[in-house]
């Protein structure tokens, strides 16, 4: 087909246009080289940061908190966190077990599931005349140690009845001066009062004010502006009393299943809160 000497031609030409493709590509035995050059250099500009520590540094614990149980409400609660599968813990109130049978059973569920912690929310909830009941630093004392005689339990975690107060290691706040000195009597004698950073509150109708997803917002912008008293970890507060009908019950479910679907999120019980000891209950 061709005269011999362009087929010389071709092929001398053909192999000179291999030769030349195969150099223009990188060569395989130089590349390790450059890529670890490289490295090398992107490590002088910044260390290597290990797994774990991003893991450790972006972590939050969110600590998730019912207050006044049992109480209307309970049943709906302690079945939406069972379907979710999510930890909590419940502040009870001593007068409340006991009010009715259907108060009783919702408390024997409630002690009877290790996802559930129990912690004093003192015996009386200070007839709800708060400013009366803090004026009396031993009657306080006295209505704590009660909740714990009428259980035949040492529940040390306590939240005290329509204050905001913490008494835990480092933490000292009261959110009202006059309930000061009654908070620090229950801490001399040995009870660790824990407050809420976040609240998920009711309207007039006892139905819950922000939808799940809104009460999320929430806690994501206090976590980024760090308003809580221990960083990365938010205690939320609600009341049992808020998810009486099936749309608050609905809320309640879609937050929690947002926050089981968040893995820089860990839910926790208020006793793994730091600066709890192993020990307390
Ligand atoms: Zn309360």
């Amino acid at each position: 087909m061709f005269p011999k000497f362009s087929r010389v031609a071709f092929l001398f030409l053909g192999s000179f246009f291999f030769l030349q493709c195969q150099t223009d590509k990188p060569s395989i035995g130089l590349q390790p080289i450059k890529t670890k050059v490289s490295l090398e250099n992107r490590q002088k500009v910044a260390p290597p940061i290990s797994p774990e520590s991003i893991t450790k540094s972006s972590k939050k614990y969110v600590y998730i908190t019912f207050d006044d149980g049992p109480n209307k409400g309970t049943s709906h609660v302690i079945q939406s966190l069972q379907r979710e599968k999510v930890p909590a813990t419940l502040f009870l109130v001593g007068s409340h077990i006991k009010g009715s049978k259907a108060q009783e059973r919702n408390f024997e569920m409630i002690i009877q599931d290790t996802l559930f912690q129990i912690a004093n929310h003192s015996y009386s909830h200070a007839n709800n005349k708060f400013s009366e009941f803090y004026k009396d630093s031993v009657k306080v004392l006295e209505d704590f140690n009660r909740m714990n005689d009428s259980l035949n339990r040492k529940l040390m975690i306590a939240r005290t009845p329509g204050r905001n107060i913490w008494r835990l290691d480092s933490i000292k706040e009261t959110d009202l001066k006059s309930s000061e000195k009654a908070a620090d009597y229950l801490a001399k004698n040995e009870f660790i009062l824990v407050g809420w950073d976040v609240e998920w509150k009711s309207d007039s109708t006892y139905k819950v004010k922000e939808t799940g997803k809104e009460i999320m917002a929430i806690i994501d912008s206090t976590f980024s502006n760090n308003r809580v008293q221990t960083e990365n970890h938010l205690v939320l507060l609600t009341h049992d009393q808020y998810f009486r009908d099936e749309n608050s019950v609905k809320e309640l479910d879609d937050l929690l299943q947002i926050l089981n679907k968040r893995e820089d999120i860990e839910l926790r019980k208020m006793k793994d809160y730091p600066g709890i000891k192993a020990d307390i209950n």
